[in-house]
Formats: C-alpha cells, structure tokens, sequence
C-alpha cells in the first residue's frame, strides 16, 4: 500500500484535530542531529528544536539507547514504588544545581503549577496562609493550564478564559524596582524565567536576577525561576542563572530535560521542599521510567559531550553574523538579542512571511511577539549550518521592501 501523500494527512489532521495551533503545512517524518525529513523526503535544518526541546539534536545515540534498553525492561511503574531511572534522574538534577528535592511531572506548565503550589504551601505552613500573591513578568509565559496561564504576564493568552485565578500580579520585565513596589501583605513569591523566551527573547540586566533575590531575602518571599526554555544547557551552561552569580529556591525545567521525551521537574530547597509532604501532590506519569532513562542519557551527554562548550562558541559565532546582518540591513534589523543559543532579531516589520519564506528553503525557525525570530537549534550545531541560514536570512532580507514609516 503507498503511503498517504502530505496533503492527504494533513486534510485529515484539519478534519480530526482541534485546530488550537497555526502549523506550518508539512508532516515530519524522520529527524537525526540538526536535520528533518518531512514525508515526501524534503530536508530541513532545524533552528527552532522542536521548540527548544532537542538541545542534544535528534535522535541522539545516547538517548536512543537509553530508550531501547529502558523500554525492554519497564515503561511505567507508580510512583507507589520506587524505579531506578528516577532515582538516578534526581540525583544528577541536584548534584548539579542549588537544589536538595526534585519532583517530577510531565510539561513546563505542570512544573510551574507545582512550583505555585508549593509557593503556596509554604506560607500556609507557616500560618500566613493570607500570604498567596506571585508577582510574575510582563511579556512572561509560564503555561496553559488555569494557574499558569495567569501567571502569564500576556493577556493576548487570557483572552477567552477569564476569569483567571487573581493571585498573580504583573510588572515589567527587567525592572527590580517595579517588582519592590508590587509587594504587598498578601506577597508570597516573585516568578520570572532567568531569559524570556516566547516573550520575544529578553535578556536582563547583569544584575536584575541579583536584585530579586535580594528583595526577596529582605521580604521573606520565594524567588523562582522557570528555565523550561532556557535551562537545560540552552544558554550555554547547564541553568541560566549560573550566568547571573544567584540562585532561586526554586526552580522549574521541562522541554529539553529527557532529549525529546516528555517530562517535567520542579527543584527546591530542603526547607522549602518539606511543605510538599505525602499526598500533597501527585502525577501518574511524573517520572516515568522511559523519560527518566532518557533524562539521565541527555544530561550525560550536555556533561560529558562538550555540548555546553559547543553552544558557547556556536552561539557566540551566530551572534556575531546576526550582528553583521544587522549591519547590513539596518532599517530591518532593530537589534540581535539572546545568550548562548537563544537568539533573536527583533525586525521592523511583521516576520512570520520570513519564517515561511525559510521553510520554503528547508529551514525551520520561529516568529514570536510578531516581529522576532527566534532561533533555540539543536547545541550540537556548527559553524556551516548557521552560514546556511544566515545566507538565506540575507537573500531574503534583500528582497524585502523597505517600507517608511
Ligand atoms: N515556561 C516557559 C518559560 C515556557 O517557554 C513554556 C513553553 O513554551 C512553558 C513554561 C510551558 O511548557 P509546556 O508547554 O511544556 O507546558
């Protein structure tokens, strides 16, 4: 029987699927390192990684085999019992960062509900139960499922869903001030992601992340940082904030944690961590063998790979061309912004033409706030791919209209 051509799946994904995204037209079929296939054998260079998921490429042998042995022996066990893979998993998690106690769930947002739960918990256990308020970012993204998404400083998100839960409160990223000024009696937490990601790649201020945590200490309040995107070696060392001389007391990662398997993780302090005691909270899936196995085979790859030297100096080499591109189309380009390998051009103009003009040329890139494109490829990229792009950016770019405004 011949395969069902392109189109034909993708009527019947329209006919099936709630349509709740806007997908490029093309079914992926086979991925290996920097590159995908879709179904009628047309490659691609992935720059955007399944969104920032793929940081060790894929199809990475070492997660490959860890999957392959792992499904031999058990894909699923309660979390009634202990399994091996996740033991080994939270190890690794907190030898390797400021955290003593992980807990494991499936996604980003599921991280993010933990991690507002256990906000929570933690001053209910004190007796300041009335203290339940997170001060959040503007332009922030922390989720889809009611608690996250109002922690979302976006309200291009909300819209549709109010009401939203109240207890977040929301001030422009990169201003420590504005976040003092927000606190309240009712403050328990500030949240913010270390770089902002879907919120159009915004990096802070060498010390804005230090002068959370210093009102933080002051106040009594819980500073937690969402690395879902950029944790997990993005910006070129294992978590974001390793670049900001701070730590939070807790954390959430998720995506590129199991190298393409889906998983959650949220990290905290001993004295925090407590507060989550037997029955407080729960997954079915949270840690899942198969995920764990991959979880550990991803981070000893990024560890033991080079993986984070080479996105250092990829992303330092990327950097450096968008800026020449930069130069050369100036009333295009506004600015190039990122670290490591979360970068972005915020364009004068709106981008998703340009990022479907790049699919067009077998290269895969996102378009965010309308007029950024980000780039999060896999960390095993070289120099010869990012020319690639950067050749086809600038071919693009040159027929480009410059509109006055
Ligand atoms: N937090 C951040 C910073 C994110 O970028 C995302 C997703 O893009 C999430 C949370 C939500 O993650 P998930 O889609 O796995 O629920």
């Amino acid at each position: 029987m011949s395969k069902p051509a392109m189109k034909e799946l993708i009527d019947k994904a329209e006919q099936y699927i709630f349509p709740t995204y806007i997908r490029s037209p093309i079914v992926l079929t086979k991925g290996e390192g920097m590159n995908v296939w879709d179904s009628e054998g047309k490659e691609y260079l992935d720059f955007m990684s399944g969104i920032a998921v793929l940081n060790v490429g894929h199809l990475h042998p070492r997660v490959v085999e860890a999957i392959h042995k792992q499904s031999s022996k058990l894909m699923h066990v309660s979390n009634l019992y202990y399994s091996e893979p996740q033991i080994k998993l939270a190890e690794l998690l907190i030898t390797h960062s400021f955290a003593d106690k992980v807990f494991f769930c499936n996604s980003g947002a599921e991280a993010n509900e933990a991690a507002i739960k256990l906000a929570r918990k933690v001053f209910k256990d004190k007796g300041e139960g009335n203290r339940f308020e997170i001060i959040t970012m503007e332009n922030s993204f922390h989720g889809r499922t009611m608690a996250t998404l109002s922690a979302t400083g976006q309200k291009k998100f909300h819209h549709g869903f109010e009401p939203l839960l109240s207890s977040f409160a929301y001030v422009p990223f990169n201003n420590a001030q504005a976040v003092e000024e927000a606190i309240t009696d009712i403050t328990c937490a500030v949240m913010v992601e270390p770089i902002q990601g879907e919120g159009g790649v915004n990096c802070p201020s060498p010390d804005y992340l230090k002068n959370l945590r210093h009102i933080c200490d002051q106040h009594g309040l819980l500073l937690i940082f969402d690395e879902v995107q950029v944790g997990m070696g993005r910006t070129g060392k294992l978590f974001a904030h390793q670049h900001y001389g701070v730590e939070p007391d807790i954390m959430t990662l998720a995506k590129a944690l199991a190298g393409g398997m889906p998983i959650g993780a949220m990290l905290a302090k001993e004295k925090f961590a407590s507060s989550f005691s037997a029955g407080t909270h729960a997954s079915t899936f949270g840690g899942n063998p198969l995920s764990c196995a991959a979880g550990i085979a991803t981070i000893e790859a990024l560890l033991q790979d080079k993986i984070l030297d080479n996105c250092q100096k990829m992303g330092d080499y990327f950097y450096s061309k968008l800026l020449s591109l930069k130069e050369k189309h100036p009333l295009l380009i506004k600015r190039v912004k990122g670290k490591g390998l979360i970068l972005g051009i915020e364009l004068s103009f709106e981008g998703t033409e340009i990022a479907m003009e790049c699919l067009k040329n077998g290269i895969l890139i996102i378009c965010t706030m309308r007029n950024i494109l980000r780039f999060v490829p896999p960390l095993i990229i070289t120099e010869k791919e990012i020319d690639i792009l950067i050749d086809t950016l600038d071919k693009l770019l040159e027929q480009t209209p410059i509109s006055t405004p």
